[in-house]
């Protein structure tokens, strides 16, 4: 399958973080055709396993990229029927007003938050932001048929299918960090086409949006030798400083710190050179915002890299990046993964 194809096809998927099960079984479908074995956790976090060579001490490697996303809660219905709402994840309210969502009430429900026109604004009002809690999301139905098919607690999603632009280029929702999954899609693909001594376990991880949670639980599960965390970073735009960003042409970003291996992060992109592709360096003084946050820490602690995709615009619901990052990104992290012969160790230790 196109990662393309399947990034858009995630995308349709409602996964905010906490409700994952559709989102992890289209994910598991796919898996499916790349890797010897599919499961899902309790918890909804998908891992599949691919096993190549017949090296005896072969490295185990943990692969992880998030599935959950950004989201609304249903807080309340007032008696017009308007939905009031509360954020799941870090939601930005400025991007609210005028957005197209899905309300996964009794049946997925279409719905807009509303935003009062500017001939009936006060003098004054148009300059100010209107708070979360002023906002309503409106589904065109009587309060009577809101109230039978919605209840508290539903959860919204943002409506935003993937939408191409020219160079590679695509937007929409929770590419942060569907693209990240993709990525594994990529990796898998490449895999097959090469030679590698290690047992694989791609996961798509829950909750990482509130907390980094089922990378926690996953980490734990799998107890890899090895640990690769694959997720989104900010990409260059006006607004922002050129030492935050990274530009959308230059390939993906590896990165630095004190969260990711030395030794391992070295040898990550002695191999992307070795193999001419192109990457960036991303320099992370503290934790990162990312699985590898925890998967450095779990039991013993793993050894974890973090690979990372430039994307304008997170958690906005028109987050863009370039598809072909995508595809080194797992050209990359595959050829890493095939890298690894007899006294692999030694890329581990001191
Ligand atoms: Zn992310």
């Amino acid at each position: 399958m196109e990662s393309k194809d399947f990034l858009a096809r995630l995308i349709d998927i409602p996964g905010v973080s906490g409700y994952e099960m559709e989102v992890a079984h289209e994910v598991s479908n796919v898996f499916k055709e790349y890797c010897d074995d599919v499961r899902i956790d309790d918890f909804y976090n998908v891992y599949g396993r691919k096993t190549g060579g017949d090296l005896e001490d072969r490295p185990k490697i943990m692969l992880a990229a998030h599935i959950d996303e950004i989201g609304l809660m249903v807080k309340d219905i007032d008696e017009k029927g308007f939905i009031k709402f509360t954020t799941i994840g870090g939601v930005d309210q400025r991007i609210l007003l005028s957005q197209e969502v899905i309300v996964y009430g009794k049946e997925p429900l279409f719905g807009v938050i509303g935003a009062k026109p500017p001939h009936l604004q006060q003098p004054g009002e148009r300059g100010q932001s209107v708070k979360i809690e002023d906002m309503t999301i409106d589904l065109g139905l009587s309060a009577e048929e809101v109230k039978e098919l919605v209840k508290v607690g539903d959860i919204i999603t943002f409506k935003s299918p993937l939408v191409s632009m020219k160079n590679g280029f695509v937007n929409g929702k929770s590419i942060d960090d569907r693209a990240g999954v993709a990525v594994m899609l990529e990796a898998m693909k490449e895999l097959n086409r090469l030679h590698f001594n290690a047992d694989v376990y791609f996961v798509a991880t829950v909750q990482e949006e509130v907390g980094v949670r089922g990378g926690t639980i996953s980490t734990y599960s799998v107890n890899p030798d090895i640990g690769i965390a694959i997720d989104v970073t900010h990409g260059d735009t006006p607004d922002s400083s050129k030492e935050d960003t990274h530009a959308m042409n230059k390939g993906p970003s590896i990165a630095i710190g004190p969260n990711l291996h030395p030794k391992l992060t070295k040898r990550l992109m002695d191999i992307a050179k070795e193999y001419g592709l192109e990457y960036q360096i991303e320099v992370a003084p503290g934790p990162t915002g990312t699985d590898a946050r925890v998967m450095q820490i779990v039991r013993e602690g793993i050894p974890t890299v973090l690979v990372e995709i430039p994307l304008r615009y997170m958690h906005t619901t028109v987050e863009t990046l370039n598809m072909d990052n995508v595809k080194k990104a797992g050209r990359i992290i595959a050829l890493f993964i095939a890298s690894m012969e007899e006294g692999w160790q030694k890329w581990l230790s001191y």
